[in-house]
């Protein structure tokens, strides 16, 4: 699935606080706001009327942000809107949520309404659901073939008949209005919308464990978030590297000229893509001086012998800008065009948590998604007005036998990630905004690996520190998706909630 121009730019950094200009850098990709508020995806005129008039959900999943406190259900609600029996195909109020096996009638499918609660589901004719929800029924085969590798790799019988509830409902179940089951469901499905939205790939949250597990509770962005102070520091910072890169250009001659490429590049137009360039002159090293390792995609858009990167390596990718003259298909924009791939964010086990699994093949050096949260600076001169954990930053130990990178890297962790390359004072927090890879547990023979990535969509805008994940060896559907923090990650307990 490619992107459209419209929904490249739906991925903007949030930043919290007054908005300012600068008459060196765009500020296009930035949205001001006074707070982080999540809201319903677009659309969605059902949940937003169930939110108003609708009745309360059970008290323990009221607190998710970003969905629905309430839901349309009984007598009253269905007299007001209904007419479904005769007629289920016409009002905006039915919205088609999740389509399910399990219908009384051979041709039909047992069909969850966006909100309403369960025990209104109906059979919907196969015909009409394949034709005018082309999009939830392609999902929908995508879940059931999730499903069925699920089952094939469990014995047990009673883990492979929880399993199955995933895609078939029974009339039983239907009435358990206050199972969490609903919950992952609505989860599913509005964080699903926000990702169509800016045209990146599916997440299916899939819970086999006890009912005391802990819900995933965070605020869904498909982009990171700042406080005013923090995106000042990016300017800052730019600067500081756009001196060098003038400087070092001065030095080879005038730019007007097509690059003479040190090295190729996979690019739709690579005489004129800068990307090797930016890379030379700008982040050739890390912040602590360490030279760092460019990863160039091939033309699939792939990065090569992933699979050889240790803790302390310095990997890092330059994408396509303004300034390269390519289209936004082009293959060095991954980063840019967002994850592709469905993703499963599942629990089966209590003590683990929620971990991210592989919905579908991934090839290694592919693209699995964006680590995105809160950007922080250090606690000194940053609030936490959202109650997350500031940046643990700390002086070098100068007698320590880790080099400097490694200190950093030694204070990553679930929910935690600093930057070496772009700015050691800048950490990202995803515990309580974030996306998908925040479920990524450490493993000791991990497949997939983070890179700090230059991205950006036009050449003006300023750096913000970006992380991808990449796969570092091929991750079958079913996989859990792993990455190596650090050694002392296995003795750390990483609860996932
Ligand atoms: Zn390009
Ligand atoms: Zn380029």
């Amino acid at each position: 699935m490619r992107v459209t121009d419209n929904k490249f730019f739906g991925r903007v950094f949030t930043v919290i606080g007054v908005p300012f200009e600068d008459v060196r850098y765009s500020m296009e990709n930035f949205k001001f706001v006074n707070e982080l508020v999540a809201k319903l995806p677009s659309g969605c005129y059902a949940a937003k009327v169930a939110q108003i008039e609708g009745v309360d959900v059970s008290v323990e999943y009221r607190k998710i942000p970003g969905i629905p406190s309430k839901k349309l259900y009984g007598k009253i609600a269905f007299d007001k809107y209904g007419g479904m029996k005769k007629n289920p195909e016409v009002k905006e109020l039915w919205e088609v949520q999740a389509i399910f096996k399990g219908a009384s009638e051979k041709g039909r499918f047992a069909v969850l309404y966006q909100g309403w609660k369960s025990v209104h589901m109906f059979d919907v004719d196969a015909d009409y659901l394949m034709q005018k929800y082309k999009t939830l029924y392609g999902i929908t085969v995508a879940r059931n073939e999730f499903v069925n590798v699920l089952k094939s790799k469990v014995p047990d019988k009673e883990k492979k008949a929880l399993i199955e509830l995933e895609q078939f409902m029974t009339p039983a179940f239907e009435e358990e209005i206050s199972n969490r089951y609903w919950v992952l469901q609505d989860l599913t499905y509005f964080h699903s919308k926000i990702q169509q939205e800016c045209g990146q790939g599916n997440i299916h949250y899939m819970c086999f464990s006890g009912p005391a597990t802990p819900l995933p509770s965070y605020t869904f962005v498909t982009q990171h978030v700042m406080q005013e102070t923090v995106l000042s520091e990016c300017i800052q910072e730019t600067r500081r590297l756009d001196k060098t890169t003038q400087n070092k250009a001065l030095r080879n001659g005038p730019s007007t000229q097509p690059s003479t490429q040190p090295r190729a590049t996979p690019c739709e137009n690579p005489e004129w893509c800068k990307c090797n360039l930016v890379y030379a002159s700008m982040i050739r090293h890390n912040s602590f001086g360490k030279k760092t390792k460019l990863c160039i995609p091939d033309k699939m858009g792939r990065l090569q012998n992933l699979d050889k990167h240790k803790l302390g390596d310095e990997y890092v990718v330059v994408e396509c800008d303004s300034e390269c003259g390519c289209s936004r298909n082009c293959p060095r924009r991954q980063l840019q065009n967002g994850g592709q791939k469905m993703l499963v964010i599942m629990c089966e086990d209590e003590a683990k948590g929620f971990e991210l699994v592989a919905g579908e093949n991934i090839h290694a050096g592919e693209l699995i998604g964006e680590l995105v949260g809160e950007l922080f600076l250090t606690p000194q001169q940053e609030g936490d007005p959202t109650g997350s954990p500031v940046a643990k930053r700390s002086k070098p130990n100068n007698s320590s036998p880790l080099d400097r990178t490694l200190q950093l890297k030694m204070k990553d962790g679930p929910f935690y990630k600093t930057f070496s390359v772009f700015n050691p004072n800048m950490a990202m927090v995803s515990r309580q905004i974030g996306n998908a890879m925040r479920f990524i547990h450490h493993s000791a023979n991990p497949n997939a690996v983070f890179i700090e990535t230059l991205s950006r969509l036009i050449h003006k805008s300023p750096i913000i520190p970006r992380m991808a994940v990449y796969a570092s060896k091929d991750i079958a559907i079913g996989d859990k998706i792993t990455a190596f923090f650090h050694a002392s990650s296995d003795s750390v307990v990483n609860s996932h909630e």
